[in-house]
């Protein structure tokens, strides 16, 4: 198609006029991005359908990834990168008159998630694919993603995110794949030559449509497939699947109304349970489509299934598409045949699943009537796992009934999506070291002990394709003329610059990078807030989904402080910070709310009273996204990673910072704790409770927020501040919420316990900053160390240990 920057420039020259039909010169930059987009994913075309007949040759046994979100962002910049392209249509763009950053603002953000856990799913698609593995995405269509955040007078506005508007350039619709799902009917039972045959009469069908989007490895030609279901009417498609209850007009329009309805919207709510029937429909969307689909492909090879294990890994993202269990469960029983027995062992021998949580108020409980009525043959399923699963656990120990009755599935009238999840899959694994090991000896304990072999830990990761080279390709090029660019293809290898962390040319190399990466946020801010802020101030960012545990609220207070003091003693001497937040709050949680329009009230009077002078600056940045952290992370000072002990079970933006320099903040939670291993304490600001101090207070009491309230006197300040007309309050009681969750509900993510180590942790921050050459080492320092949290790595040990699976080949780059 084109192999060099001339070739590029006439073909895409030619695609553009024939397109478009004008002149080159009056194409805007949506034209470009349209044809260039197009053109790319034709480019990757032939490699796609070469990756796919490979896998039909070969046989080889196929990952797929299910997950209710994939936070994928944009594509564009990255495609080129990993196709290996990126520079010559740079260059060629540049010629024609364009400029390749502008072009790619064009694309809209695929927002089809909502933070940590669907952005994961993401990072692993790019490394499945890079390392050759047969692994694919298995997700929803979504038409609004999450929703796009506007601050209106300091609070959040939500708007619909109609992302596919434009139209996608990336997916393509596969009618010919399409799949029917069944919803509600009732269960008939009869005996047909000594065999129980169920049969569901009157369901209400929909028809699930696949859009295929390639997942383009890095520098082999290796292109896997992200297959995202949408719902349509099924009376549209065929009338076979037309069931007796509809059967007039307005049935019908209600019905296409319903079933549009399944792939409309992402839920916005991360970690936080919402029993709503529409999402459990989702649930089952998903499962049984995406299951149909790969049960097709393996029929192709012509084996029974027994063999399904070893040549299909089915693995969850957390416990929202568990119902792949009971679903696969009712094929191989009812449809192919299979006794109960053998189709368990095939089922838990082909499912495993990552925990994400221990958060209690995240944990799916599905009332059981809802899921009778929906899926009534499913639910019947789930009754006989728990039958067989209780009564095993009965013999085990006949006299411990409350055993039985806490692990059981089935309890107090809701399906325990994560007990399911656990009994049905030959894995479970924690996302972090401690995240696993809370997940064993405490959450999930008697799990643990039935199935010890089951649990096991997946550390988090990160592309560094997307995080480092996309996002910071100065830092790429720097390192790169280091080191040599094995880094890139050997993530680990980026532990040879540590040898660099006392050279003072990469030092001064480095900080200009930074500077320059500072100066580029600077302008943002200005454009999109008004406000200057300093590039030579400590770019101090928290920038992660809005939620107590996560303790943005802690961060405003101490910046609270540190304005109570300038005031005090404006001639203090201080180095200049400037505070950076962004955050989307769940739209039903007033607490997340409250606390966004309080960071934007202080950034409104820290940034316009003229005793701060420049000493500090609070920006909020709004609608907090994947093409917004590309911009953010690279400019950062300092990592907030500040969540109380215990809560966060790992953590991806901490790793995304440490790979760009930033040094970090941060309680030994999630994967800080790793990362702290790592650089010790001299290269990250390690403060606050452990996780166990936070797990003895649960247990046994003796936390007391008003204690601490009365005991100090900058909290006491801060606090009444929150309630009192003055510098942060226009009407008295403005923020009494935080207020009360703070002093009536007893603090409970420990913010004022952590309070004073943090403004100690700050002002240490403060005087190291001071000696840049010092500061510079720990940065490189963390660089040097965040090869570990590169997702190629976490995908090596989920191949190796939990899928089972080779790389399909070992081509050579080219
Ligand atoms: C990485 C990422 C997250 C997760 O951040 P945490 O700090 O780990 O919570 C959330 N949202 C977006 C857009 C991200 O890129």
């Amino acid at each position: 198609m084109f192999t060099d920057k001339e070739s590029f420039k006439k073909v895409f020259s030619e695609s553009l006029v024939g397109e478009l039909g004008t002149p080159l010169e009056e194409a805007t930059s949506a034209d470009v991005y349209k044809v260039l987009s197009g053109l790319i994913r034709e480019y990757a075309g032939r490699d796609w359908a070469a990756t796919n007949r490979e896998y039909q040759q070969r046989g080889e046994k196929q990952v797929y990834y299910f997950s209710m979100e994939f936070l994928i962002g944009r594509l564009l910049g990255n495609n080129l990168l990993n196709l290996g392209i990126l520079d010559i249509v740079r260059e060629g763009l540049q010629e024609l008159g364009w400029n390749l950053e502008d072009i790619e603002e064009q694309e809209s953000d695929a927002g089809l998630g909502n933070g940590g856990l669907g952005r994961l799913a993401a990072c692993f698609m790019d490394s499945l694919a890079s390392l050759q593995y047969a692994g694919h995405g298995c997700g929803i269509r979504y038409k609004y993603g999450l929703f796009e955040q506007k601050i209106i007078d300091g609070d959040q506005v939500e708007l619909p995110d109609y992302w596919l508007q434009k139209g996608n350039e990336w997916e393509v619709r596969r009618a010919d794949k399409k799949v029917e799902v069944r919803f509600w009917g009732k269960v008939e039972a009869r005996e047909e030559n000594g065999r129980w045959i169920f049969e569901t009469k009157d369901y209400e069908s929909v028809m699930a449509v696949p859009y295929d989007v390639p997942v383009i490895g890095y520098g082999h030609h290796h292109v896997n497939t992200l297959r995202l279901w949408s719902a349509e009417s099924a009376m549209l498609s065929s009338s076979k699947g037309m069931a007796s209850r509809h059967y007039d007009y307005y049935n019908f329009l209600n019905y296409n109304r319903s079933v549009e309805s399944i792939s409309e919207f992402l839920y916005p709510d991360d970690s936080q349970y919402e029993g709503k029937l529409l999402r459990l429909k989702q649930q089952y969307f998903l499962c049984s489509a995406g299951l149909q689909s790969i049960l097709r492909t393996f029929e192709k090879l012509g084996l029974s299934y027994d063999h399904l294990p070893e040549k299909v890994s089915l693995h969850i993202n957390d416990t929202h598409p568990t119902l792949i269990i009971p679903e696969l469960m009712r094929i191989l029983v009812d449809v192919k045949g299979y006794s109960w027995e053998q189709a368990w062992d095939i089922t838990v021998r082909t499912v495993s699943y990552t925990n994400h949580t221990i958060l209690s108020e995240a944990l799916e409980k599905w009332p059981t009537g809802m899921v009778r009525d929906l899926l009534p043959r499913v639910y019947m399923i789930i009754e006989e796992i728990n039958r067989r699963f209780c009564s095993m656990l009965h013999e085990q120990n006949p006299d411990d009934q409350e055993r039985i009755d806490r692990l059981a599935i089935i309890g107090s009238d809701q399906v325990r999506m994560a007990h399911l999840a656990i009994a049905g899959s030959h894995s479970v694994n924690g996302v972090a070291a401690l995240h696993t090991d809370i997940l064993k000896k405490k959450e999930m304990r008697p799990f643990y002990e039935l199935y010890p072999e089951r649990f096991n830990n997946k550390t988090n990761g990160i592309t560094h394709r997307r995080w480092l080279m996309h996002a910071n390709p100065g830092l790429a090029e720097l390192i790169n003329e280091s080191i040599g660019s094995d880094w890139i293809t050997e993530p680990r290898k980026l532990i040879d610059i540590h040898k660099f962390s006392e050279d003072k040319g990469f030092q001064d190399r480095l900080h200009s990078i930074k500077q320059q990466n500072k100066l580029k946020l600077a302008a943002y801010i200005q454009e999109k807030n008004g406000v200057s802020v300093d590039p030579n101030s400590i770019f101090d960012v928290q920038v992660k989904r809005l939620h107590g545990y996560k303790r943005q609220l802690l961060n405003v207070l101490h910046i609270m402080h540190l304005y109570n003091q300038i005031k005090a003693n404006p001639s203090l001497d201080r180095v200049p910070r400037t505070f950076i937040f962004g955050a989307k709050a769940a739209p039903s949680y007033y607490l997340a709310k409250r606390i966004i329009k309080l960071i934007n009230v202080v950034a409104d009077t820290v940034n316009h009273d003229p005793d701060v002078g420049g000493k500090l600056k609070v920006v909020f940045l709004e609608n907090y996204s994947v093409s917004l952290a590309e911009k953010i992370i690279p400019a950062a000072n300092i990592s907030e990673q500040i969540s109380t002990a215990s809560k966060e079970a790992s953590g991806t933006g901490n790793m995304k910072f440490m790979m760009n320099g930033a040094l970090t903040i941060g309680t030994l939670d999630g994967a800080n704790v790793e990362m702290h291993e790592m650089l010790g304490d001299e290269n990250m600001f390690i403060f606050g409770l452990k996780s166990d101090q936070v797990f003895d207070y649960y247990q046994y009491g003796g936390y007391d927020a008003r204690g601490i309230y009365a005991g100090d006197p900058r909290i006491h300040q801060v606090l009444d501040q929150l309630i009192q007309e003055g510098p942060f309050c226009t009407s008295p009681r403005e923020f009494e919420t935080i207020y009360d969750s703070i002093l009536n509900h007893n603090d409970e993510y420990f913010v004022l316990k952590d309070f004073a180590p943090y403004v100690n942790t700050q002002l240490e921050i403060e005087a190291s900053y001071r000696n840049q050459t010092e500061w510079l080492k720990k940065s490189i320092i963390n660089i040097a160390h965040s090869g570990k949290f590169a997702s190629d790595c976490t995908i090596e040990q989920y191949a190796n240990e939990i899928w089972r699976i080779n790389p399909v080949r070992q081509m050579s780059m080219n």
